[in-house]
């Protein structure tokens, strides 16, 4: 589904530049679910928002079902993400003059080609489902932490992505919250073949993700292909064979230097 080759980013220029992500290679499939970790400041969130088509590599490419997401004109990119891509990020990012239903509602309006009765219908089932339907009303001001993130999670699941990016995706939840929203999302992938990169200091339950990577300086390991605890659509997926693009394994000392 998302193939990257060779992808990097630096920031800044001359003895400033900062090498966030170095020569990432990353192949996401279909119904994949994908869990990075690593030391705040290794270059998750750069990489992240490189795979969903948000910040410019700075050298190596990115495609999405064999398209290259950074040649896409910008209308083309706007629909890749409102169509195909869904983001939870740490900020929520919720237009604060829309109330909470109307924030889910946004991305469906925007896409188009439904009756403004269905996508509300559709927008309030998710709100209730991460436990928001008491706070349909309210503006994004009015929220906790906790609830500004089940809304930013029923806005990213609203257009049914093919692949969701969540960054801290329950940083601001109980322990209780966040298990059922991984749950939820482990659910509709399972339902609908979403794909799901996670990255985040706490790890989901294992039988959430297919495989585990590790990223520390900017380099991307994989940790591990344990799928034991998984469901058993994992399994079948796994069966298929999920494969790095450069096939290349971890040594011991690499594993060792990317667990810190
Ligand atoms: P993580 O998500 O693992 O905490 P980030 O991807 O946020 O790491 O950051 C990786 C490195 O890139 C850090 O050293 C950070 O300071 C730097 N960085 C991130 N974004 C920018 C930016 N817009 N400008 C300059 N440096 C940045």
């Amino acid at each position: 589904m998302i193939i990257t080759k060779n992808i990097s980013k630096t920031f800044g220029q001359g003895t400033r530049a900062v090498r966030a992500v170095k020569d990432v290679n990353i192949r996401i499939e279909e119904g994949e679910r994908v869990y990075i970790h690593g030391p705040s400041g290794a270059g998750k969130s750069t990489l992240l928002h490189m795979l969903g088509g948000l910040n410019l590599p700075t050298a190596g490419t990115v495609t999405f079902r064999g398209k290259d997401v950074y040649y896409l004109r910008d209308r083309g990119k706007s629909r890749l993400r409102n169509r195909h891509f869904g983001f939870i990020f740490q900020s929520y990012h919720l237009l604060p003059e829309l109330n909470v239903l109307e924030n889910v509602m946004l991305p469906a309006m925007i896409k188009g080609g439904e009756s403004a009765a269905g996508i509300r219908s559709r927008a309030a089932g998710l709100l209730e489902t991460v436990g928001m339907d008491g706070r349909l009303k309210h503006r994004p001001g009015q929220l906790s932490g906790g609830e500004a993130q089940r809304t930013a999670i029923a806005r990213a699941l609203v257009n049914s992505p093919d692949i969701l990016f969540c960054d801290e995706p329950a940083g601001s939840l109980d322990s209780e919250m966040r298990e059922g929203i991984y749950l939820l999302i482990r659910d509709i992938s399972e339902k609908n073949g979403m794909s799901v990169v996670v990255v985040s200091h706490q790890a989901p339950d294992r039988g959430f993700f297919h495989s585990e990577y590790a990223m520390k300086d900017g380099v991307l390991g994989r940790m591990t292909n344990d799928t034991s605890e998984g469901s058993r659509e994992t399994k079948a997926q796994m069966a298929k064979g999920f494969r790095m693009t450069d096939d290349r394994v971890q040594t011991a000392e690499e594993i060792q230097y990317l667990k810190g």
